[in-house]
């Protein structure tokens, strides 16, 4: 069987194709700046001139037509109304044109079940940090449940926000990993709550010291160990209180090397393995929307309301392929 998944929950636009456990296409397209952060609407203008070539690339480089797909799967939920709206719009339109069906997919699951494919992970807890969602899912009576979870923003958007207060583009992450190779590091917040975090204290504190002077480099170093410190040990504790030995890494947070790294150590000390699935689907994209809508079908789900839903909660499905 073949899927056509179409992601667009932010800033990306992609379509992955996947034929059985096989990903044979997995294009995108991300909106990118070289200052300021994302407006929705600039998103949704980016993902509406691009749609057409990134679904002519996914079926190009799968090597098939239209005429091939049997299902159609979308993100819907959870993410920005703007952008969410562009990928149901297009899914619905293949859907009808082609006479194909189509579901509706949460895209924090897709994140944990297409790291579990793609490392052989069982029964893990996920680390899923990324721009707008900062979860701790695992499996639980018959859901992937929350364990912990941001307060407020994503950590990836802590990310974004302090990059753009610097004067650096969207994304940030990957500038303020480069920065950080260089810093020492100085005391910021450590906002642990309970099995959750905040970000938005430590965002003011960062600009309150950019703004007395403190480099660019050892704020970048200290925000990093800060934060990934916060969500490894938040990880830790679902881990110990599950039981469960295994933790994948998810969302593009995720590709920060330092974070892998600090996730590989706590697990090595309590006996477990640390899982990092490759960096093509770490970050948003259509393989793992597809490669969702496969398991989903096949295990008799279908969709009836495809209106997008961008408050949906990881906890709001019920798992039957499981
Ligand atoms: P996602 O929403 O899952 O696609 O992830 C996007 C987020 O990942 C953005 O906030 C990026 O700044 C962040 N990101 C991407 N690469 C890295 C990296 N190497 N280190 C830290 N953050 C990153
Ligand atoms: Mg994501």
């Amino acid at each position: 069987m073949i899927c056509l998944g179409i992601e667009s929950t932010a800033h990306t636009f992609g379509v992955g194709i996947v034929k059985d456990k096989q990903i044979i296409a997995n294009s995108k397209d991300m909106f990118v700046t070289e200052t300021g952060g994302m407006k929705p609407v600039d998103a949704m203008d980016h993902h509406v001139d691009c749609c057409k070539d990134v679904i002519k690339q996914a079926l190009e480089e799968a090597k098939i037509t239209m005429k091939d797909v049997d299902l159609i799967s979308f993100s819907q939920s959870p993410g920005l109304g703007h952008c969410l709206r562009v990928g149901a719009v297009v899914a619905r339109s293949l859907s009808k044109i082609n006479n194909i069906p189509l579901i509706g997919i949460n895209h924090c699951i897709a994140h944990l079940e297409i790291g579990k494919l793609l490392t052989g992970a069982k029964d893990p807890v996920l680390l899923y940090a990324s721009g707008a969602n900062t979860q701790i899912i695992a499996y639980e009576g018959g859901k992937y449940r929350i364990f912990g979870e941001t307060l407020d923003q994503g950590v990836g958007n802590l990310l974004d926000s302090f990059a753009r207060y610097m004067g650096l583009g969207f994304p940030g992450g990957p500038k303020i990993y480069e920065l950080a190779k260089k810093g020492k590091f100085v005391e910021i917040p450590y906002c642990v709550k309970g099995m959750d975090v905040s970000f938005g204290g430590i965002l003011t504190f960062l600009k309150q010291q950019y703004d007395k002077g403190v480099s660019k480099e050892d704020l970048s170093f200290s925000l990093q160990e800060t934060v990934f410190a916060m969500l490894i040990e938040v990880s830790e504790r679902a881990m110990a209180h599950c039981d469960k030995k295994e933790l994948v890494l998810g969302g593009g947070v995720a590709c920060n090397k330092r974070l892998q790294e600090m996730a590989d150590k706590m697990c090595e000390g309590r006996n477990a393995k640390s899982f990092v699935p490759p960096n093509d689907v770490l970050v948003d994209n259509g393989a793992m929307i597809a490669w969702l809508g496969l398991l989903e079908y096949e295990a008799g789900v279908r969709t009836k309301d495809t209106s997008i839903k961008p408050y949906e909660r990881t906890d709001d499905i019920e798992v039957c392929w499981c």
